[in-house]
Parts: structure tokens; sequence; C-alpha cells
């Protein structure tokens, strides 16, 4: 299991992906309060400010996901030498799926803006914003959680795939981590361990196991795992 400075790293990621949350649910309140009174236009406008707040959720999640993994895996490899493991392994550096990122915060925008307008039309702007606060936060986070996962499965499969023969490898576990998460599915796989490579029970990817996945995949050291197979 991580030791407790690996655990104070994993505490510092959930804290990172939370503060993103914090600061997209502020730039969500501030979008809603301030809508023009016309449905029509308050429909556009908040089609375009939720754009470009859902994009910045993702790309603060991508780099502060890729950070905090930088930040594991320096504390894992530190964990690493004291067994007498010497290693560069590294995370490879990946081009940013801006396309991507940008397609997915249109598509949430587009939905939102269509569902507050429909309410502006029966009940005003001011009402229809006042009661689409906390959907829109949750897809916030789903768009946060997403893209958090996505960044760190991405950059870890493509480190491990171009560092295959590192010897520190097969050393390298990652934990199942559901503290953000309250389904009883995700409560299940808490605790579960692999080493980077091996899929959890299912191919699950934490984040992504279910619509509002929030689980975290931290990396620790895992000397158990050494020549074992997956099973
Ligand atoms: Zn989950």
């Amino acid at each position: 299991m991580p030791t407790a400075a690996e655990r104070r790293e994993h505490d510092v990621s959930a804290r990172a992906l939370l503060a993103i949350e914090a600061a997209t649910a502020d730039a969500l309140r501030e979008t809603l309060d301030s809508l023009p009174r016309d449905p029509a236009d308050a429909e556009r406008e908040a089609r375009d400010r939720l754009t470009t707040v859902f994009l910045s959720a993702r790309r603060a999640a991508r780099s502060q996901g890729r950070r905090r993994l930088d930040a594991e895996l320096e504390q894992t490899l530190d964990e690493a030498r004291r067994f007498g493991v010497r290693s560069s392994f590294g995370l490879t550096v990946l081009p940013r799926p801006d396309v991507s990122d940008l397609k997915a915060a249109q598509d949430a925008a587009a939905q939102a803006a269509s569902e507050l307008r429909r309410r502006a039309d029966a009940d005003g702007v001011r009402r229809a914003a006042a009661a689409s606060g906390r959907r829109l936060n949750a897809s916030a986070q789903v768009l946060t959680a997403d893209a958090w996962a996505d960044e760190r499965d991405r950059v870890l499969r493509a480190s491990a795939r171009e560092q295959s023969g590192s010897d520190v490898l097969p050393l390298l576990g990652r934990l199942w981590d559901a503290r953000l998460d309250a389904c009883p599915v995700c409560r299940r796989l808490d605790g579960t361990i692999r080493p980077i490579g091996v899929g959890f029970p299912g191919d699950a990817v934490a984040g992504k196991i279910h619509h509002s996945c929030r689980c975290l995949s931290p990396v620790f050291f895992s000397p158990i795992y050494l020549g074992r197979s997956a099973a």
C-alpha cells in the first residue's frame, strides 16, 4: 500500500481536482448572474460563456492532472530508490487534445443553454438561471473529472509504452481511490491496486466508469508486483 508520503501526494491531487471544481462553480455562478433578460439573447450568451468556462475547466483538469501525476511519480520513484531501484522513468509529453476538449465543452454548453432557454421562455431568464445552477455544476464536474482521468490515463499509457524496458515499471502501482465518489460500484473498487499497464477489474478506468464518476487512480511504489503477472 502507499506510504504516508505517497498518501500525502494523493491528498494534494484530490484537493487539486476539488479546487478546479470550486473555481469552475464560481465562474458558472458569475455567468448565470449576468445573463441578458431576453431569452434568445440569454441562450446565445450562455452558450458562448459556458463554452469558455467548460473549456477552461477541462484544460485546467488536464494540466493539473498531469502536474499532480508528475509529483506522485516523483514521490514514488523516491520510494523505489529506497529499495535500491534507480530509474529515469518519466512522463511522456503529449500534444494537448484541444479539438476534443473544445467539442466536449461546446456540446455541453449548447445543451445547457437550450435547456435554459426552454425554462426562460416560460419563467423568465432570472428564474431559469437560478434553477439551472445545480445542474450546470454537475455537468461541469463531469467534464472536469473526465478530462482529469483522460489526461492521466493517456499520459501514463504512452509513457509505459515508450519506456516499456524500464526496470521500475512493474513496480509502479495504481490505486483505485473512490473518496470523491459514493456510488456502490466505485466503492467496491476502492483500494484495489494494479500495476501500470494492467487494467482494473472489468477494464474499468477510474473517473470514467460511469457518467459522473470522480474516482482517482494515484500512482505509488508497489514492490509486491515484482515478477507477477496481472492475475
Ligand atoms: Zn467512480
